[in-house]
Order: C-alpha cells, then sequence, then structure tokens
C-alpha cells in the first residue's frame, strides 16, 4: 500500500497538531502505525490522499448511517448555505427538528440542540443535579460520555471504590462525586445507592455499550436500573449518542423498552455535522434557562447546517420504515461470515453485536462488561487492524471499538471484507 503523502501529511500534523490528530481515536497508537489522510468519501468507501481505496465501517465514527456523503444530505446542505449558515437567533428548522426527535423517540417530551456528544451528556447532568439538588452521579466501568472531567473516571482496583481519575487535569473533588459500578452487574449499583442515600442525583449508562467494543445491556439489569431510580428519585440517563437511531428509530430504548428519565444524542442526529442533544421529561427539561435556574447555553447550537443535515437524515429514517431491517440483514450476513472464519482457525471469539453495531474481540469467553472486554489481545487486534487495511478494510484502529454497517454497504462490500476477514485470520494463526 502506497502512503507517501498521508505520511508526508502526518510528519507535518505532527508539528502542529498534538499527535497530529484533532481527536485521539483517529491515532493508530494503539495499533502501532500511522493514521491514513482522508481526502473524501462516497457511500461505502472513503479514499484516502494516496487514492487507496477502502470500504469503511467507521463511518466517521457513528454518524453514517447512509454510508457518505449521500445526496439528499448533500442537498439539504446547499439549500441551507443559500440562506446564510448562523444567525444566532431562532429558526423554523429547529423547530421541525426538536419535533421530529419528539416524535420518533417516546420518552422525550422537550429536546435542546448542542453541539457534540460531550456537550449533551454534561448538560443533562448539570439538569439532573439540578433537578434533584443532589450531586453524586453513578457511571459504568468502561462506558464513555464524552470528555467532561467527572466522566473520566474509572474504577480503581474494585468495581464499588470511588474511581480514580483517567486523565491528568481532573481533580479529585471532581472525582468524588462519581462513583463507578459494573456493568451489567445490578447489586454493584444497588450496593453504591445504599451506600450513598438520597445522594445520587443521576445514573448515565450507554444502554447498548459502545465504547468497550460492543457490549448490551441485559433487558432484566436496564429494567432494575428504572425500578431502581423510581424508587430512589434518581434520574435515569441513557446515553444514546451512539445508539440513537443506530439499532432502531426509537434508540436502545425502543429495543429495551424502558424509558429514561433523559436521554443524550449526537452522531447521528448531525448526518456528519457537529450536533448533539438532550432530551427528556418535560418536568425536567423545564428545569432549563431561560425558564428555569439550570444554566446551559451554546453559540452555535441549533446551527442551520447542523439541523439541516440532521432533519433530513431524521426525515428519511421516518419514511423508511424498512430501514432497520435492511440494516440488520447487512450485518447479520457479515457477522456470519466473520464467526464462520473464526470458527475455520479453531478459534472461539466473543462477539457482540446489535444490529448495525458490532465488535469481535480478540478473547474466548463471553464479553458483558469491561474486565471481560480487556482481556481482549490487542497486540493482536493491531495486527488484525493493519491486514484489513492493507486489503482496502478500514476497521477501528482499536479493539475497543464498534464497527458500523451502513445502508450503502452493498452484498459485494461484505463479501469482500468477509474474504479479507479470513485471509487476516489464517495470516495470523498458520
Ligand atoms: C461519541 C460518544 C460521546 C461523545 O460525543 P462527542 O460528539 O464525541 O463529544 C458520548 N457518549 C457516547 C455513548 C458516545 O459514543
Amino acid at each position: 500500500m502506497n502512503t507517501t503523502l498521508s505520511t508526508y501529511f502526518f510528519n507535518e500534523a505532527n508539528r502542529y497538531i498534538p499527535g497530529g490528530v484533532n481527536s485521539p481515536a483517529r491515532s493508530f497508537k494503539a495499533v502501532a502505525g500511522n493514521p491514513v489522510f482522508i481526502e473524501r468519501g462516497e457511500g461505502s468507501k472513503i479514499y484516502d490522499v494516496d487514492k487507496n481505496e477502502y470500504i469503511d465501517y467507521i463511518g466517521s465514527w457513528g454518524p453514517h448511517l447512509f454510508g457518505h456523503n449521500p445526496q439528499f444530505i448533500k442537498e439539504a446542505l446547499f439549500d441551507a448555505v443559500e440562506n446564510g449558515v448562523s444567525f444566532g437567533a431562532p429558526t423554523e428548522i429547529e423547530v421541525k427538528m426538536a419535533k421530529l426527535i419528539i416524535d420518533m423517540v417516546p420518552s422525550i417530551d422537550m429536546v435542546r440542540m448542542v453541539n457534540s456528544g460531550t456537550e449533551a451528556t454534561m448538560s443533562a447532568i448539570r439538569l439532573a443535579r439540578g433537578y434533584t439538588k443532589r450531586d453524586k452521579i453513578i457511571k459504568f466501568e468502561g462506558c464513555y460520555h464524552g470528555h467532561a472531567d467527572y466522566f473520566l473516571i474509572k474504577a480503581g482496583s474494585g468495581a464499588l471504590t470511588l474511581g480514580v481519575p483517567t486523565s491528568l487535569g481532573v481533580t479529585k473533588n471532581i472525582v468524588k462525586d462519581t462513583l463507578i459500578a459494573e456493568y451489567n452487574n445490578f447489586n454493584s449499583v444497588k450496593n453504591l445507592i445504599l451506600k450513598n442515600k438520597k445522594q445520587i442525583a443521576a445514573i448515565i449508562i450507554e444502554p447498548i455499550a459502545g465504547n468497550m467494543g460492543v457490549v448490551p445491556a441485559d433487558k432484566t439489569f436496564i429494567k432494575g436500573l428504572r425500578d431502581l431510580c423510581n424508587e430512589e428519585d434518581i434520574v435515569l440517563i441513557f446515553d444514546e449518542v451512539m445508539s440513537g437511531f443506530r439499532v432502531a428509530a426509537g434508540g436502545a430504548q425502543e429495543l429495551l423498552g424502558i424509558k429514561p428519565d433523559l436521554t443524550t444524542l449526537g452522531k447521528i442526529i448531525g448526518g456528519g455535522l457537529p450536533v448533539g442533544a438532550f432530551g427528556g421529561k418535560q418536568e425536567i427539561m423545564e428545569m432549563i434557562a431561560p425558564i428555569g435556574p439550570v444554566y446551559q447555553a451554546g453559540t452555535l447550537s441549533g446551527n442551520p447546517l447542523a439541523m439541516s443535515a440532521g432533519y433530513a437524515v431524521l426525515n428519511y429514517i421516518k419514511n423508511n420504515p424498512d430501514l432497520y431491517s435492511a440494516l440488520e440483514d447487512l450485518s447479520s450476513y457479515l457477522a456470519n461470515g466473520f464467526k464462520e472464519n473464526v470458527k475455520r482457525v479453531k478459534k472461539n471469539f466473543a462477539f457482540n453485536r446489535v444490529g448495525s453495531m458490532m465488535c469481535m474481540f480478540f478473547t474466548e469467553g463471553k464479553v458483558t462488561n469491561f474486565k471481560t472486554a480487556v482481556k481482549s489481545d490487542t497486540l493482536v487486534y493491531g495486527r488484525y487492524f493493519h491486514e484489513m487495511l492493507n486489503k482496502g478494510i478500514y476497521f477501528a484502529p482499536s479493539q475497543f471499538e464498534a464497527i458500523f454497517v451502513s445502508a450503502a454497504h452493498t452484498k459485494e462490500d461484505l463479501d469482500k471484507t468477509i474474504e479479507t476477514h479470513a485471509e487476516a485470520l489464517s495470516a495470523i494463526y498458520k
């Protein structure tokens, strides 16, 4: 594979941008290598600056449910640009967008738009704290909710101990209000609540975890959280920045049949533009400024370009009810191909999938939480990643990420991917 220009740009980038990337997930550090620089994308494919072609399974880390640069999003953006790109004043498209989100996600009565998933989760936590007048929150080991200080914490040795910061710059004072529970372990949550009676403002969870690889939550576990939050007056927040509109029009909460109090959204709802949103029960949402005492704001929030792209996406989803069964067919086809290949090299790797998000872990035995996810052999993952990349398949440069199938992937793409996957595994386990 020729990477002359990518290497050149990466060397340049390293001089001006820390690590050469504007978000660490893009770095190939975890798989020992240099990232390729992308020039354009179309449908299921992306093309780098050296003209290498890849079938893309990252889709900009989730947003591209319809593949790259679909005509209907392009048109929506061109139309919006004609009128001006930002006003900092209310526009009709914001109302249309809000109505559509509320219509598609039944637990959301009111919604506010922000500019990223991080902003959405950050604001939802502030709101939950303001609403309950309590300080502490519970998050789960291995769940990612953006990079606000109080989320950058993983558990210490025991899942029930106070966390230690995952990043320098996060103060002890902030850490002490974030309690860490174990994913899919109801008792770990219950114990934290017993020890912190009437002090927990919110439980925040990815109802399908997608940031430790893909790890779905048990239905009974989620139902347990819902009941516990009802009993203890705790705000239940589903972080659906990744799973929202990815696994169903109503998100993971539709599949699970559980309504959270607040939901955070992002990724797909921006159609590739920088967008996030949080919404939920009217009584809670009415606590937000300017009608309530919880402050939250954004110069570019509800930006007309972002709203136009996002509205086009949601509208398309709404008018194509067969979309998710089509995605399921494509995704199960791909997953079955992968599983056959794994059998052929006599391995029994954990494979988790919900609809079009999936992950193969280089570990045998089930992956149900962070502890079991990190048993994966990340060195072998690195090898596998490069085998795939060199043959034109673009996966995440980390074991602990999802891959996504889009509506633009063709049977031919999937067959090529399955074939390359077989070759990669037999190269590794020859
Ligand atoms: C991506 C992601 C975020 C953060 O969103 P950004 O737009 O990157 O700030 C938060 N929560 C989940 C579940 C995510 O997948």
